[in-house]
């Protein structure tokens, strides 16, 4: 009999450990400190605390070593940082991530040639640029009463803050020409302001970027009934008379497979791979992997205006410098595209490889736009053919619609304004990146107010018709949003949990009730 590292049974089994499902697990800790809880990540721990941004680690060498091994099947290959690459439409990942081998594209379809994953302790949240802003006008999910607080509560898990980059030199230049530019006509909630940020300042003052390790929290770390394993492949879900009821788990380490019982199931593997799992186990809800969407991105880069040398000073430890900030351009129904405005060496794509003059006085612009959501937009899964860990492999098919491309090009004229109103753009025309490059993939497992057949869960985030299993992610957002979408996973995440603590809590005040009873019965024996 082959020994294993995992428990023989739980009473809530996790998998992955980026931010959505490491809400479980913080939640859980929180509200039902009684539950057992295992979390299984495919990808191994390459950070301190487990899940911590790969940013906050200062040495390079060993930031560039952590990166690598995110990677998953990818590692090693070239990225975005070589020069040109993103110009030149060549198909390279983001450091800590990795790209479809294949797949990604059909004849006929735009496809996603650029969809990317992370296989990490803390998924894609120990790369990302951590924005986190809130939804609005039809971003929101409409048939959430208590969506706000859901989103207050994300901001808690996520430890958000507004006020990272305050005292930047140029932020408060490069918010008000944009404000001239944008506000009219706006209401408040819609105006030009510091984007929120998972990012908070050491007393030394050092930035700390918020990855999952923030998200589960000293409470979580320390719960003795939660453990993480890390380099272990969930197969499969397992499920016994219609209920989940565990998970096969293939040790990387060994190769060994072993099962673990479980009352509750959490899938939380990213919007690609949530829906491989379940398609794996014989679970494929009619809507399972469409409305896949992705936020169609438009970079361009400005030369801010009139700014003087010495208003900003460069770092030179690898940390991020912090002239300008990141500012925030709200989505709104009208202008259906979220705008990024930050300092290059702040935004995840290198746009311009000249230096600049004034340090700092470069500033990325990016327009996320909102998808026109399609039921024939897909992830598609190959039995047949077997990805590198072994499971069907992924398969997408993805059309920009007429509508798609109007917006893109109104979000080509906003951007051009918007790079004017700041300073002199470097480029005459902004450019768009090839689908998938947002890493904001939605929709795949989404979540619907009835089981109508467009959706695959309910708005607990529980797969319709398999009670026990739940999923997490950005693949949950049914709307088509243009925001990060982190933030608004998260707030989902927090609902689901709050249901398994619920329903756990109950079921052990039965149990007491039951237990109660039966001594009662037995002193009446007596
Ligand atoms: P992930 O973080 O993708 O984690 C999923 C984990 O599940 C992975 O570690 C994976 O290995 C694991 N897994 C998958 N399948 C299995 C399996 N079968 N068994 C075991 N483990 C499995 N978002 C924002 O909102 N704002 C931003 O500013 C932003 N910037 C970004 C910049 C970059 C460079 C990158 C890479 C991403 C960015 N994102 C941003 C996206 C953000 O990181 C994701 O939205 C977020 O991490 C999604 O969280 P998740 O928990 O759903 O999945």
């Amino acid at each position: 009999m082959s020994s294993s590292r995992y428990p023989a049974s739980v009473d809530v089994a996790i998998v992955g450990s980026g931010p959505t499902a490491s809400a479980y697990a913080r939640i859980l800790s929180e509200r039902a400190p009684g539950a057992t809880i295992a979390m299984f990540e495919v990808g191994p721990t390459v950070s301190n605390p487990p899940g911590a941004h790969v940013k906050n680690i200062e040495d390079p060498e060993r930031r560039t070593l952590a990166q690598r091994a995110s990677e998953g099947p990818g590692a090693g290959a070239e990225t975005v940082n070589s020069p040109g690459a993103v110009k030149s439409g060549e198909r390279r990942a983001r450091p800590g991530t990795y790209l479809m081998a294949d797949g990604y594209a059909f004849p006929g379809e735009d496809g996603m040639p650029v969809a990317a994953m992370s296989s990490n302790v803390g998924g894609m949240a120990a790369h990302w640029t951590a924005a986190c802003p809130r939804p609005g006008g039809r971003e929101r999910i409409d048939f959430l009463a208590d969506l706000d607080q859901l989103l207050a509560e994300a901001d808690r898990l996520l430890g958000v803050t507004t006020t990272a980059f305050e005292g930047a030199p140029f932020s408060g230049l490069v918010h008000d020409r944009l404000a001239a530019a944008v506000d009219g006509g706006r209401a408040p909630a819609f105006r030009v302001q510091p984007m929120p940020l998972a990012v908070h300042r050491r007393e030394d003052g050092r930035l700390v970027w918020s990855g999952s390790d923030v998200v589960m929290g000293d409470v979580t770390r320390g719960n003795p009934r939660f453990d993480l394993f890390d380099e272990s492949l969930v197969k499969r879900v397992l499920v016994d008379g219609g209920r989940a009821a565990g998970v096969e788990v293939e040790d990387r380490r060994t190769g060994g497979i072993h099962h673990v019982a479980a009352r509750y199931v959490v899938v939380g593997g990213d919007a690609l791979r949530t829906p491989q799992l379940l398609w794996a186990s014989g679970i494929r809800p009619a809507a399972l992997g469409r409305y896949l969407n992705d936020q169609t991105q438009v970079v361009f880069a400005s030369r801010l205006r009139d700014v003087s040398p010495g208003e900003g000073e460069n770092r030179t430890d690898g940390a991020l410098s912090e002239q300008s900030g990141v500012t925030w351009v709200p989505y709104t129904d009208d202008m259906p595209f979220h705008g990024q405005i930050m300092q290059l060496d702040a935004s995840p794509i290198p746009l311009a490889e000249d230096d600049p003059v004034v340090p700092g006085s470069i500033v990325g612009l990016g327009l996320f736009c909102a998808k026109d959501l399609q039921r024939e937009d897909r992830v598609a899964f190959d039995d047949a053919t077997p990805d590198s860990y072994g499971m069907p492999a992924l398969r997408i098919h993805y059309r920009l619609t007429a509508k798609d491309h109007e917006v893109l090009e109104r979000a080509r004229q906003e951007i051009v304004r918007l790079g004017n109103a700041v300073g002199e753009p470097l480029d005459e025309r902004p450019f768009v990146l090839p689908p998938g490059a947002s890493l904001h993939y939605q929709g795949t497992t989404r979540m619907g107010e009835y089981d109508d057949g467009e959706s695959v869960c309910s708005p607990d985030s529980q797969v319709w018709d398999v009670p026990g299993l739940f999923v997490a992610g950005n693949g949950v957002i049914p709307t088509a949003t243009a925001c990060n979408p982190t933030l608004t996973s998260v707030a989902l995440a927090v609902r689901g949990a709050g249901r398994i603590a619920t329903e756990l809590a109950g079921a052990a005040e039965l149990a007491g009730a039951l237990l109660m009873s039966d001594s009662d019965n037995r002193m009446t024996e007596q």
